[in-house]
């Protein structure tokens, strides 16, 4: 509650300071961290949002990303929609945003609804931001609207539109307690060189036992399925957070 009431007693500041952002910005590996992330996703602002329904299968739907304070990321959902229910449900969502030049961003997390005596402002708020929804919502009736957060997740910003691609991971909060779907070679390589000839990204290189560059692989799989030792594996553990 402390840190929602702090946002809203520097009248959102922090959300302001993270606008501007621009979709066609391409920055150098350097600058892509977690909060750089966030303001991309909020550049491009209409993501697909992926939830699980009640029947246990999947949906998506395209959500507008209303803000981020660098730390956490904003949007709203009527609470009539089964996006809501989905959401007040599992508690959990998977985002995805790309641009027209291949770079995309991703971001799965838990989500949190702002404490409920700070709804009202939270919706005010997003809303100076994003003055298109009042035409959708007009006067009070904004307030059909609940305002979540995800403040606690993982990602990865990734840019197809480079040779080698460009790949960066990020942590969001706390992370989360889940996979992280990398690929490694373990000491059981024979350093047969057969997954670095084939490695559409050239991004393996010779050692014992030969090593993976993470940040230009596109996790394509090629190197597991042609390697004659079995020596490279998906990585399921959880990095330390
Ligand atoms: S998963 Fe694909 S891109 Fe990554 S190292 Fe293996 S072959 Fe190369
Ligand atoms: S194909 Fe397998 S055994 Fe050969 S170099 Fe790559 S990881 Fe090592």
């Amino acid at each position: 509650m402390e840190r929602f009431e702090a946002i809203r007693d520097s009248d959102f500041a922090c959300l302001r300071s993270c606008e501007g952002l621009s979709k066609t910005e391409i920055p150098s590996l350097d600058d892509v961290d977690v909060r750089w992330c966030l303001r991309f996703l909020r550049a491009i602002r209409d993501t697909a949002f992926a939830t699980i329904g009640e029947d246990g299968l999947p949906s998506v739907r395209v959500i507008d990303v209303m803000a981020t304070d660098g730390e956490r990321l904003y949007f709203l959902s009527p609470r009539g929609k089964a996006f809501h229910e989905d959401v007040m449900r599992e508690r959990f969502v998977a985002i995805v945003g790309q641009t027209p030049d291949y770079r995309t961003c991703r971001l799965r997390g838990q989500v949190e609804r702002i404490p409920e005596g700070l709804q009202h402002e939270f919706v005010d708020a997003f809303f100076e931001l994003n003055p298109g929804m009042e035409v959708v919502y007009p006067d009070d009736a904004r307030y059909i609207c609940d305002v979540f957060c995800i403040e606690n997740g993982e990602g990865e910003y990734f840019d197809l539109g480079q040779k080698p691609i460009f790949r960066e991971d990020f942590e969001l909060g706390g992370g989360l307690a889940g996979k992280t779907g990398t690929f490694f070679i373990g000491d059981d390589c024979i350093e047969c060189g057969i997954c670095q000839r084939d490695c559409p990204e050239g991004c393996i290189a010779p050692g014992s036992p030969f090593v993976i560059d993470q940040k230009h692989c596109i996790r394509c799989g090629i190197c597991q399925e042609v390697c004659p030792a079995d020596a490279v594996r998906k990585r399921r553990e959880k990095k330390a957070v």
